[in-house]
């Protein structure tokens, strides 16, 4: 019996994986320009970690989580984001005893026990970035600052910048209580969920996509109308440091991220290119997630971007495949010892070189070679290799040069030079020459 992938787990082929270390190349570039570090968590976690961390009456929590019961009886849940372990990492290392604040990102996988769908997957990745420690509003713009560029530097266009302030623990009460009672009058035009969610927690009424849910809280009561003084203060802020770093917004009143944790400023950025409307990416402030997991009272802010919907964002007319540089077509006796001496030198160089292993014939070793997409061929026969001299094809011109075998490395690197310029324009992707 054939063993397939379970259903929601995909894997990420080699005519893909250009476009994933692309993304992440990126992102490790700009961030750590921005002065962030990387910090590798476990994907396991107790499950209380993100029950107290994101929140009881949450989906996620709710009935998305990965959990299940080792052979010791404990409750262990596979990270449905990443937030929620930094933070708890941030605390048991006590990075604050180092510098108060901790700028960090985190690329991986996360898990979701979700519907499998077209392009969702129960394992899908996350690229997350925090900064713990601070509450200046100066860094809430600094984190969005940092966000647009690294997805103009992947090569989205038309973004917007939305952005809101969901106030704090002392003032949001007052407003969900509001909420409640406008949403209550109107509980007959809501989902099941929501209905329940009107008890829960009624923030998540915004998120709910059932066109009834979205029709009641049309004209509902805006938090901003509601937030306190410090809280204002704090977007007004906010506001300002983004205009000083040449940013535009949009206010969005209704965009109240359902996670429990959040507090003061969130953001979502938007793409509106190839005409429709995709959100690429939320983050917010979450001052009370800390005390939340039983640590200390540490602010932070961040986001996280799932990658599988970036990816499909990224430009089309973008190359991301690699293809050998060179594909050598020995034809028997000496020559094929020499082409495995020359493969091995020019792997050495850093030169994506291929060869035939199986002894096949000119015609079917060029076959494999343009389906390969190898960018030259360099044809070893034995009369040729006597003179020391070989036949480098260009693949793409079709045109064929006899060349020294001493000159070769040099002649293939001057080549070589120009398409790693080329790919370097277009994709980053290349280092070699
Ligand atoms: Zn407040
Ligand atoms: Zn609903």
């Amino acid at each position: 019996m054939e063993i397939k992938a379970i259903r929601g787990f995909n894997d990420i082929l080699p005519d893909e994986i250009g476009k994933w270390q692309f993304v992440e190349k990126t992102a490790r570039e700009v961030f750590e320009g921005f002065g962030f570090s990387e910090i590798r968590i476990p994907i396991i976690e107790r499950t209380e970690l993100f029950s107290r961390g994101i929140g009881e009456a949450t989906d996620i929590v709710e009935k998305e989580m990965y959990t299940f019961t080792d052979k010791s009886g404990n409750s262990l849940t596979l990270r449905p984001e990443a937030t929620a372990s930094m933070a708890r990492a941030y605390l048991e290392h006590q990075l604050h005893t180092f510098d108060p604040v901790a700028k960090l990102y985190c690329i991986g996988p996360m898990f979701r026990y979700e519907r499998p769908q077209k392009g969702r997957y129960r394992q899908f990745y996350q690229i997350d970035a925090e900064v713990f420690g601070v509450d200046n509003p100066m860094v809430d713009a600094e984190v969005i600052v940092m966000l647009i560029h690294f997805l103009e530097r992947v090569g989205l266009e038309k973004l917007e910048l939305q952005i809101n302030s969901l106030g704090c623990r002392k003032c949001r009460p007052r407003y969900r209580e509001e909420l409640k009672s406008f949403l209550t009058k109107k509980s007959f035009q809501l989902c099941e969920d929501c209905q329940r969610r009107l008890e829960t927690n009624p923030l998540r009424i915004f998120d709910c996509k059932v066109e009834t849910c979205q029709k009641a809280i049309a004209d509902a009561p805006k938090v901003l109308d509601f937030i306190d003084d410090e809280c204002q203060n704090h977007f007004g802020k906010v506001k300002e440091y983004l205009e000083a770093a040449g940013l535009t917004y949009i206010l969005n009143p209704r965009m109240v991220r359902g996670l429990d944790y959040y507090t003061r400023t969130a953001f979502e950025v938007v793409s509106y290119q190839l005409g429709s409307q995709n959100a690429v990416t939320g983050g917010g402030r979450y001052d009370d997630l800390f005390k939340d997991i039983g640590g200390l009272d540490v602010p932070g802010i961040g986001f996280a971007i799932g990658m599988e919907r970036l990816i499909s964002l990224l430009p089309k007319d973008k190359e991301f495949v690699q293809y050998p540089h060179l594909f050598i077509a020995a034809l028997g006796g000496e020559t094929n010892r020499e082409a495995y001496r020359l493969v091995n030198q020019l792997h050495l160089e850093g030169i994506r070189a291929e060869l035939d292993y199986e002894g096949k014939s000119l015609k079917s070793q060029m076959r494999r070679a343009d389906k390969l997409k190898a960018r030259y061929v360099l044809i070893l026969g034995e009369e040729e290799l006597k003179k020391g001299r070989a036949v480098l094809r260009n693949m793409k011109t079709k045109s064929q040069e006899e060349i020294p075998m001493k000159d070769l490395l040099d002649t293939l690197k001057a080549k070589l030079q120009q398409f790693s310029v080329k790919i370097n324009r277009m994709g980053d992707l290349a280092s070699e020459g």
